[in-house]
């Protein structure tokens, strides 16, 4: 595994930091992004492989910002194999009270950062015919939600555009799928009400939340050999609740 680059957006805490610690322990070379790099430094520091890292503070949303991330993993670590495009944020409202700014905000984010990234990269995963993009969705984008039509919109889209990046970069053994948690507890999710937990607790098989180690799991096993004949797919990690 050793020399196998791969980039994680929105590693400074939840999911993202999840995958983080366990692309590490699996010996990945790793380059850390995130808006705030006192919390990415955090994580880059409790990672327990013996791979390299870089801690790459930034914004998805700025292509020039992108631009410039990929550049330095490029010239510090080498050619890039994986990309996990995790940043994502909410801003929930109901529609009739949704602002510009709110809509615009979270598809820039969560599928605008998407786009950026895995264009970043593609060049090069082209030169080195081997490549594995892995961006993570949710199952909001599968059913919609209530109170959020800009993220589902943008979740969504997010698997579209997975299926057409698979389509378009197959012949060079680049895979792209996409992972699709339920109820993971993380910062975005500590703030529903109680009622509205106990609610969702009722709706899930398994019987538990979610941890960003179950995440994880996934997409190791995207960016593993196992996965090489995966591509164009959606993996529900979701304890069962909206199968
Ligand atoms: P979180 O809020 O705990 O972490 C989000 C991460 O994204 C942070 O590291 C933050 O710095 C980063 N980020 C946000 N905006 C950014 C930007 N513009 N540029 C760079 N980084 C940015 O969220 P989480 O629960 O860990 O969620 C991670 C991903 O999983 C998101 O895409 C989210 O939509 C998705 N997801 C979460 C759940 C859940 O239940 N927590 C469920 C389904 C999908």
């Amino acid at each position: 595994m050793s020399n196998r680059i791969v980039i994680v957006t929105g590693a400074s805490r939840g999911i993202g930091a999840a995958i983080a610690r366990r692309l590490s322990a699996d010996g990945y070379d790793l380059a850390l992004v995130a808006r705030n790099a006192d919390a990415l430094a955090g994580v880059a520091a409790s990672l327990p492989g013996a791979g390299r890292h870089l801690v790459l503070p930034g914004d998805v949303s700025s292509y020039e910002a992108v631009e410039t991330v990929v550049g330095r993993v490029q010239q510090e670590l080498g050619p890039v194999y994986g990309l996990v495009n995790n940043a994502g944020i909410t801003r929930d409202g109901l529609l009739v009270r949704m602002s510009d700014a709110a809509w615009r905000e979270v598809l820039d984010v969560n599928l605008t950062g998407t786009f950026y990234f895995t264009k970043a990269v593609t060049a090069s995963m082209m030169r080195q015919k081997i490549g594995r993009i892995v961006n993570i969705t949710s199952v909001i984008g599968l059913t919609g939600n209530a109170g959020q039509a800009n993220y589902a919109a943008s979740k969504a889209a997010v698997i579209a555009f997975t299926k057409s990046v698979a389509r378009e970069l197959g012949g060079r053994a680049i895979t792209c799928n996409a992972v699709a948690p339920g109820f993971i507890e993380t910062d975005m999710t500590a703030g529903l009400p109680d009622a509205v937990r106990a609610g969702m607790l009722g709706d899930i098989p398994l019987k538990r939340f979610g941890q960003g180690e179950d995440v994880a799991g996934a997409v190791a096993f995207l960016l593993s050999q196992d996965a090489a004949y995966i591509t164009g797919q959606t993996l529900v990690v979701d304890g069962g609740m909206v199968t």
